[in-house]
């Protein structure tokens, strides 16, 4: 899961121009490591924190792979994180080889501008005079970041931010610019906040993935009888016995007897367990718990790893005792805000009248086969028909019950009967429905179908192959 954290991917943030990276605010190095972690100087990279676990099933947010924060630790700055984007404009591309310089970053109030050209009220807030932003400029969506002036015809292109999310001009590198010409391309890099909120995803080194499900009051959290401390960070214990991630149940305890002790503790896979020196007994195949078991017991702490905790909310002791301990954890990349999706109402598909798909069209999430044979499977006809005709290509059509035809009617505009037009009922004309096919404007009903059903007729149409339908009432 390592390459999926929100770590700290380099150090020379300051001069690059990646297209979209990751970091996190406040890395911790972990207290369990591995004897090569130095060697290759992972501690420059740091990609998470050394959080207090406590494993229990509390309030029912930690349920099927949910976890609780606690809300004054992410509010001490765990886990505050921030995306980095790069927009990169090149003039040069819009010019053909060997034609002048035409387009230079500028504002359109500056000299060469057309005359009577819009006033930039609004740029100027956002852009300077040599047409880029300022940089620590907060933005929203819409904003104007760079103006580009077409010394010609005067016009101002502006490129607005996109997004909902707020942003601020993180930094503006100018890109081979020579000596005398105009500076022709720009990088200008956004920074965007993102702490955590409800449904971003975290997970420790050994893959127990969670997504936060609430930020606990931190007057809520249990406590622990013995020290009062309340944990970071909550998961289910119903998470390790499928997926038998021993190793963090051994680091929850090691890590914790580190953290008393002040030291670092050997990680390694495949190491031979080495007794506490200081132990009279000097036992080759002592146990990894039985070794950090005895050093938790010199400071005062049950054997196991477990804690006497009190319920934050009631007050009252808790009627098992706790595996309470610091385990490693990192932020994954994986966000919310980057994937939700949710419409009522928006863009359709031209040809089928159907909902657009994409997160970016505002289109909506796909309800499949497999989804229709569930409705089927329980009954629910009238949630089916919501779902695949109402609120997808709802659609109403004049069907000729005489021939059966669909796409051979027509509405036609005709006078009113000389008798209602004497009497001075609104206008004269009037609009009927005919059949051209039969040049009957009776027996035609409207009936309400999918859009997709008329765009088959048609198609099927254009193949020299009719459709009829067959109107009852039933
Ligand atoms: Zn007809």
């Amino acid at each position: 899961m390592g390459k999926q954290t929100m770590g700290t991917p380099c150090q020379a943030l300051q001069f690059r121009a990646d297209n979209k990276l990751y970091r996190i605010q406040t890395p911790q190095t972990p207290v369990a490591r591995t004897e090569n972690w130095a060697k290759f100087n992972v501690d420059q990279f740091p990609t998470g924190t050394n959080a207090i676990v406590a494993v229990l099933a509390y309030t029912g947010y930690d349920m099927e792979d949910a976890m609780i924060l606690n809300k004054s630790a992410v509010e001490r700055g765990m886990f505050h994180g921030q995306i980095y984007k790069t927009e990169t404009i090149d003039l040069t591309k819009m010019r053909r080889k060997g034609d002048g310089i035409v387009n230079v970053f500028a504002r359109s109030d500056v000299a060469g501008a057309r005359k009577g050209a819009p006033a930039p009220v609004q740029n100027s807030n956002f852009v300077d005079t040599d047409g880029l932003p300022y940089i620590g400029q907060i933005m929203v969506e819409g904003n104007p970041y760079c103006s580009v002036l077409n010394t010609v015809t005067g016009n101002a292109k502006i490129s607005k931010l996109k997004g909902g999310d707020k942003a601020v001009v993180d930094f503006v590198a100018a890109v081979g610019t020579g000596p005398k010409e105009p500076m022709q391309k720009v990088s200008i890099r956004m920074r965007y906040g993102r702490n955590p909120v409800i449904g971003d995803k975290f997970s420790s080194r050994h893959g127990q993935k969670g997504v936060l499900s609430q930020q606990w009051p931190d007057i809520d959290m249990p406590f622990s009888a013995v020290t009062g401390m309340r944990p970071d960070l909550i998961i289910n214990p119903h998470a390790f016995p499928s997926r038998m991630t021993i190793g963090m149940l051994l680091e929850s305890m090691a890590a914790k007897v580190g953290v008393l002790k002040g030291e670092f503790v050997n990680a390694t896979p495949f190491q031979k367990c080495v007794s506490d020196p200081k132990s009279s007994k000097k036992n080759k195949d002592e146990s990894l718990v039985d070794k950090y078991g005895k050093q938790l017991k010199e400071y005062g702490f049950n054997y196991h790893g477990t804690e006497v905790m009190y319920s934050g909310v009631l007050g009252t002791e808790m009627t098992c005792e706790i595996y309470i301990g610091v385990v490693y954890y990192q932020r994954l990349r994986h966000m919310v805000g980057d994937k939700y999706q949710v419409r009522s109402t928006g863009a359709v598909n031209p040809v089928t009248r159907q909902p657009v798909k994409g997160r970016k069209f505002g289109g909506g999430i796909r309800f499949g086969e497999m989804e229709r044979d569930s409705l089927l499977a329980h009954g629910a006809a009238y949630l089916l028909h919501d779902r695949l005709h109402t609120c997808s290509d709802y659609h109403t059509a004049d069907v000729c019950v005489r021939c059966g035809s669909l796409l051979s009617t027509t509405p036609v505009i005709q006078q009113k009967s000389s008798a209602a037009f004497a009497m001075g009922l609104g206008s004269n004309k009037e609009s009927r429905i005919i059949c051209r096919v039969c040049s009957s404007s009776r027996d035609i009903e409207l009936v309400a179908m999918p859009y997709v059903f008329r765009y088959l007729a048609s198609e099927l149409a254009a193949m020299n192959i009719k459709l009829t339908l067959t109107i009852g009432n039933g």
